[in-house]
């Protein structure tokens, strides 16, 4: 996956959006993903070299141009394969007192463990409000279900215990403030 802490391999970008996450949103999909989830809506996110590389202070710039905005959300995608440069636009959105929604297709539990061998990933789940976890399951399909694809998707938020405490300053893990 090639990006640093200032880019970001994106697939692309919708300015607003009111069906991934609560309120008005600007929305990531972020390019490349491995969990190659049957009836995948976004096959063109696969390609980890494809998309094209997008800096953060672009992608903060057009946040900040929105003001009704009510936060960012991070798709795909798989965005946990881009922690660095996502933790960078999570910071900043969260000074703005903004919120952060990270959809994923790993597990909370799959993530955490992940985290072990890169901090940074540790760093976006204290830096996310509400994580949407777990592949696309075709079979489980439920399209009642407020911003999920499949009945084993959660909607986690910090309040459920599976998200580390939010960091009011994290530490260097190659991060830039
Ligand atoms: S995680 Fe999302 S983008 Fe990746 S294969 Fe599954 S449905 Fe598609």
């Amino acid at each position: 996956m090639s990006s640093t802490s200032h880019e970001l391999r994106v697939n692309s970008i919708v300015a607003e959006s009111i069906v991934d996450g609560p309120g008005l949103r600007y929305v990531v999909f972020t390019q490349g993903c491995p969990h190659r989830c049957h009836a995948c809506h976004n096959p063109q996110t696969h390609d980890v070299g494809g998309g094209y590389l997008l800096d953060v202070e672009t992608i903060i710039h057009q946040f900040d141009e929105n003001p009704l905005l009510a936060g960012i959300t991070f798709s795909g995608g798989e965005p946990f394969l881009q922690p660095d440069p996502l933790c960078v636009i999570a910071k900043q959105v969260r000074r703005r007192a903004k919120t952060v929604v990270v959809f994923s297709g790993f597990t909370i539990e799959a993530l955490n463990a992940l985290a072990d061998r890169r901090p940074a990933i540790r760093a976006l789940l204290s830096l996310t409000d509400i994580l949407i976890d777990g592949p696309y399951i075709d079979s489980l399909r439920d399209l009642s279900l407020p911003f999920r694809g499949s009945r084993n998707q959660r909607v986690l938020t910090r309040e459920t215990g599976f998200l580390p405490p939010t960091r009011a300053h994290t530490p260097d893990e190659g991060i830039a403030a």
